[in-house]
């Protein structure tokens, strides 16, 4: 019999295989919402939305796109900040 929290739906339910073969059943917590572009608000790739516990465990690349705005803004936001930042230096 699950305690009383775990009976609430917002907890994702996983089944898991033990040691022993038995099947169990686990409520694990849900993942967080994914991550948007800052300019235009679409969902950004290469993002994990895990919970801020379970990012320790994940490598650095694995979090956010390794280039200039990457993990803030989508990559067609991000290719018209640069331009717009080189063509306002000259
Ligand atoms: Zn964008």
């Amino acid at each position: 019999m699950p305690s009383g929290k775990d009976k609430s739906r917002s907890k994702r339910r996983v089944f898991v295989r033990t040691p022993a073969g038995k099947v169990k059943l686990h409520h694990v917590k849900r993942n967080d919402s994914k991550a948007q572009c800052a300019e235009c608000g679409a969902v950004l790739l290469g993002v994990s939305h895990v919970r801020a516990s379970r990012l320790k465990n994940i490598a650095k690349t694995k979090k956010r796109p390794s280039r200039p705005f990457g993990g803030n803004l989508c990559s067609i936001c991000a290719r018209k900040k640069i331009i717009e930042r080189t063509r306002s230096q000259k």
